[in-house]
């Protein structure tokens, strides 16, 4: 059996059918169909994956679901939309899930995105010590930077920022997250901090700083890492 995938949809039809096409793809599947049974069972399956849909029946929907989980998982989650307002879908991208597929979809473009992502997300955590993404590399035990083989001075709070971001290219991080990676759960700042170290970060990474190569601006979210 391959990696084991857990599906979170209430339409039977649509379940079934990814199901099926994930299985034909090599893949282990388990599903739930709202949210409270989807996160009683991401905890006892521990899947390398979540699919997860945004409208689910129930106490939990889809973001309730994916802001519980993230609170303690970095697992993978892809949602599924029937919503297309860019608003609903910046709003899962800002809770943590690293790719969305709005309906209606073909199965074969969800076994695509669940491979895409699956090969993101294992690459960045296959490699603790060394941390690579475009022409920056990190390493972690020494905590320092260099960009295209040029190294740079970074603070302490402009490398985990650094970090956080380059772990999961492509992820929106809002500027609360982020803050909460560089200055630790329970603190209390201000969001706005966070612009001034991208600012900061920014004049020491990026070749122009008025058209940012790496550190992405995600308007009235955050920032992201650049996925090419
Ligand atoms: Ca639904």
């Amino acid at each position: 059996m391959g990696k084991k995938i857990l599906i979170i949809e209430d339409e039977a039809k649509i379940m079934r059918t990814v199901r099926l096409y994930l299985e034909q793809a090599g893949y282990e599947v388990v599903w739930a169909s709202d949210g409270t049974q989807g996160l009683a069972a991401f905890r006892h399956e521990k899947p390398a994956l979540m699919i997860l849909d945004l409208n689910l029946p129930g106490d939990l929907d889809g973001l309730d679901v994916c802001r519980a989980i993230r609170r303690d998982s970095n697992v993978p989650i892809i949602m599924l939309t029937a919503r297309t307002e860019e608003t609903d879908r910046l709003i899962g991208l800002e809770l943590g899930a690293d790719d969305y597929i709005t309906k209606p979809f073909s199965p074969r473009e969800v076994v695509a995105r669940v491979r895409a992502v699956l090969r993101r997300t294992e690459q960045s955590d296959t490699v603790p010590e060394i941390v690579t993404t475009s022409d920056i590399q990190a390493d972690l035990q020494r905590r320092t930077v260099t960009v295209a083989g040029v190294s740079v001075e970074l603070t302490a709070n402009e490398f985990d920022l650094l970090i956080t971001m380059m772990r999961y290219p492509g992820r929106v991080y809002s500027r609360a997250q982020l803050l909460e990676a560089t200055q630790g759960a329970s603190y209390e700042g201000y969001e706005r901090t966070i612009d001034q170290h991208v600012k900061n970060l920014r004049q020491k990474i990026e070749p122009d700083t008025r058209d940012p190569r790496y550190i992405l601006t995600v308007r009235s979210i955050g920032y992201k890492f650049t996925e090419g």
